[in-house]
């Protein structure tokens, strides 16, 4: 039975496309260097995002995790808002790979300049050192950030000497969102990790890039964490697909999270603010009891639909590659359906 899969764009199956190119794959041992398709993947991913270069990870949280390891020192403090994937979807993972703490922003809806400035720790022998800053576009709530204010936080972190990590886990849906080139977001950090796994289809990876010298770095880190891979080639081969077919076509998701948003909005019961709806993602809440919340996902399960149950207050139901517009109705009907029990 085919599922309508709502729960997150990382369900998003691996196109045709990708299954022939993994399967027909060249590849060598990407440990020693010798897997021809990750060069290509990570020489394509660099020119895309305007790097020098960039590295494949097994997951979007290696990626950000290897990038904070090579970015500080033990003791250091990233500086992030508190609603970031590194604080709260990570396991821990600062504190436990890198000995970093994080001080956390905050937020409304992403780190500003102003909480950024006092949060950065003047010289002093009884403070942390100030080592990161971490921003995300989008955030990790579906929220796009304005070029502008990643310009304003970036130069902010360069006039103190502080290298910027970007959380572009969905990178291209926020250069979708903007109508802007990917490396318009990205000349405003020092690093940058992006995911193919997301609304991107490839089934699995994601890319981190900046300078050659960091990446080096971080290459030799990776691999102390148990992320050098052998014949990769065949991940690359459906990451080399995402980013050359997948990209453009995310537009999509956003216009169909939209349609999901404001029909769902016009049931009586269900508050959505529709000014937060930038990408794929739509949050929610209803007027219900707890039992009704709890009941929902195997009630939209019986009707062919997997959508998570709440979390912080809010249902998230997100649109991908896999989720049509005709896929959206059945789900508004289905919710109408519940709403009115
Ligand atoms: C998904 C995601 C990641 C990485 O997640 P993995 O599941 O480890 O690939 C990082 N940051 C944000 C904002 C994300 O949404």
């Amino acid at each position: 039975m085919r599922y309508i899969d709502i729960r997150s764009d990382t369900v998003t199956q691996p196109t045709q496309k990708m299954r022939d190119a993994m399967y027909t794959a060249v590849v060598g041992d990407d440990v020693n260097r010798d897997d021809p398709t990750m060069l290509e993947l990570e020489e394509l991913a660099a020119k895309l995002v305007g790097k020098e270069a960039a590295m494949f990870v097994p997951s979007g949280t290696m990626g950000n995790q290897v990038s904070i390891m090579t970015h500080t020192r033990r003791g250091d403090e990233v500086i992030c808002g508190e609603l970031s994937h590194i604080v709260i979807h990570e396991v821990g993972a600062p504190a436990v790979l890198s000995g970093v703490m994080v001080r956390t922003i905050k937020t409304a809806d992403y780190l500003r300049p102003e909480q950024l400035l006092p949060a950065i720790r003047p010289d002093d022998i009884h403070m942390p050192h100030t080592g990161l800053v971490e921003m995300e576009n989008p955030t990790a709530m579906g929220r796009v950030v304005p070029l502008d204010m990643m310009r304003q936080n970036y130069e902010l972190a360069h006039q103190y000497g502080l290298p910027v990590h970007l959380d572009g886990a969905r990178l291209f849906n926020a250069a979708t969102a903007l109508g802007c080139d990917v490396k318009e977001i990205t000349q405003y950090c020092d690093s940058v990790m992006f995911c193919l796994s997301k609304g991107l289809c490839a089934p699995v990876g994601s890319i981190v890039a900046g300078s050659k010298e960091f990446i080096d770095r971080a290459r030799k880190n990776r691999k102390m964490l148990g992320g050098g891979l052998r014949q990769a080639g065949f991940l690359a081969a459906a990451g080399i697909v995402a980013l050359t077919e997948m990209t453009g076509r995310l537009q999509e998701d956003h216009d169909n999270a939209r349609y999901m948003a404001e029909e769902l909005a016009k049931i009586p019961g269900i508050h959505v603010d529709l000014s937060t709806v930038e990408i794929s993602m739509v949050f929610f809440t209803v007027d219900k009891d707890a039992d009704w919340i709890a009941a929902l996902p195997a009630r939209m399960l019986e009707k062919g639909i997997k959508a998570s149950g709440i979390e912080d207050g809010q249902f998230r139901f997100v649109t991908n590659h896999d989720v049509t517009r005709e896929d959206v109705d059945h789900v508004i009907a289905c919710m109408k359906e519940f709403m009115a029990l």
